[in-house]
């Protein structure tokens, strides 16, 4: 068995469990481990550690598989999967979805393995070298273990360059769609999976689109970097008097305009704009339009901790053009998903852009990503995603 051996004092991380293996950590590397191989992990004096897929052009040299000196193979593989199913087994019914998140790589003991299900479609994602090492058998042990025939494969994701990975998309077992329509409390989406950010739908914010369901009704409603109008259609559905979506992707919001018709919504209650909320926002400021209820769910600003301070300035611009343009009485729900920003910056970020806006806020709720995208407690990257609720008194 191939191994890597730490420097000294560098098994600190491991020894809290943490999953990652920095390059810098490694003292040497024993066996010529290839491309995704599987390597002991060895402290300076030799100690077994761990088990770790080897990723030998990435910063992130090793991910672990396991804290025990056990066989990474087939079986290993099926336990492992079977823990993460079934747990959302145990979950699904009250998510009111038929679209959810079954693996979750780290937080499930799964590094670099995403696997996401649309009613009878999985779409699963690949992004590091451990799991393409494993792909074909990992794929048939999905389709034992969920009794399904069809995945579509999307590992055609920025990080893959990291690991030295080449894109790939398409069916990957069976004949499965590129697009279809998914159920979410009640409401019908559109969903393109071949085409769509993530693995067509960001399946991580259906709870808090149900939440803005519940506070539209009755409000005018702006909701920024909208994508395909998962808030917009859950506010309408809720009652909302108007709502108005921003997206810079034309594509995004012509999926927004069919899914408001498919699910029967008035055609005038919905305004689309094609633009950047960064430059509209200003000119809603301009014109002073006002909104009594405002969602911010833009893209990562900070995908790692060296961008954090452009990051800063853009949540902090967002923020307080929202605050602005907020009624009494009216709520902001702000998220960021940047691994980069975590939930105490991020909420000191909320703050001074309340304190800039010249408003007195205050959170009422604080949210996150769903329950099928579980947080390893070893992995606090895993937290990605942060929300707040804002009351403006
Ligand atoms: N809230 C959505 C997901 C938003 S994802 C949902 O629940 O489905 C972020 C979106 O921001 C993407 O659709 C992307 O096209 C858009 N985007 C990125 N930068 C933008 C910008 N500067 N202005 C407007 N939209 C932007």
């Amino acid at each position: 068995m191939p191994s890597i051996t730490l420097h000294l004092g560098r098994e600190k991380s491991l020894l809290r469990r943490h999953p990652w293996i920095f390059s810098g950590a490694i003292g040497h590397v024993e066996g010529n481990p290839g491309i995704g191989e599987t390597v002991d992990v060895l402290d300076a004096k030799g100690n077994f550690l761990a088990k770790a897929a080897y990723s030998p052009r990435s910063n992130i040299r090793a991910r672990i598989w396991t804290w025990l000196d056990e066989d990474v193979d087939a079986d290993f593989l099926r336990r492992r999967l079977d823990s993460a199913i079934n747990h959302r087994d145990g979950i699904t019914p009250p998510l009111r979805s038929d679209a959810c998140r079954l693996v979750h790589a780290e937080s499930d003991g799964l590094p670099g393995l995403i696997v996401d299900r649309y009613d009878d479609v999985l779409v699963m994602q690949i992004l590091t070298t451990g799991a393409e090492y494993w792909k074909e058998t990992l794929a048939d042990l999905i389709l034992e273990l969920t009794e399904l025939t069809d995945i579509y494969e999307r590992s055609d994701v920025e990080v893959r360059h990291l690991e030295a990975l080449e894109p790939r998309a398409g069916a990957m077992r069976g004949n499965p769609p590129s697009k279809l329509v998914l159920q979410e409390y009640g409401l019908k989406f559109n969903v393109d999976i071949a085409h769509g950010h993530k693995t067509g739908f960001y399946l991580d914010q259906r709870e808090s689109r149900h939440l803005v369901g519940q506070l539209a009704a009755e409000r005018d409603v702006l909701n920024c970097f909208s994508y395909t109008g998962g808030f917009s259609i859950h506010a309408v559905a809720g009652g909302a008097r108007s709502v108005t979506s921003i997206d810079s992707s034309g594509d995004a919001l012509k999926l927004g305009v069919e899914n408001a018709a498919l699910n029967g919504q008035q055609a005038e209650i919905h305004e689309w704009i094609e633009g950047d909320v960064f430059k509209e926002l200003r000119t809603f400021r301009d014109s002073r339009r006002d909104f009594d209820l405002i969602i911010l769910d833009p893209p990562k600003f900070a995908p790692t901790i060296s961008q954090v301070k452009k990051a800063t300035r853009g949540y902090k611009d967002i923020n307080l053009l929202a605050f602005k343009l907020l009624r009494p009485g009216g709520i902001l729900i702000t998220f960021s998903c940047s691994g980069g920003v975590d939930a105490s910056l991020f909420q000191k970020i909320v703050a001074g852009a309340a304190l800039d806006a010249n408003v007195d806020a205050q959170i009422i709720q604080k949210l996150g990503q769903g329950a099928d995208h579980p947080i390893a407690l070893n992995f606090p990257e895993g937290a990605y995603l942060k929300g707040l609720v804002c009351r403006v008194f």
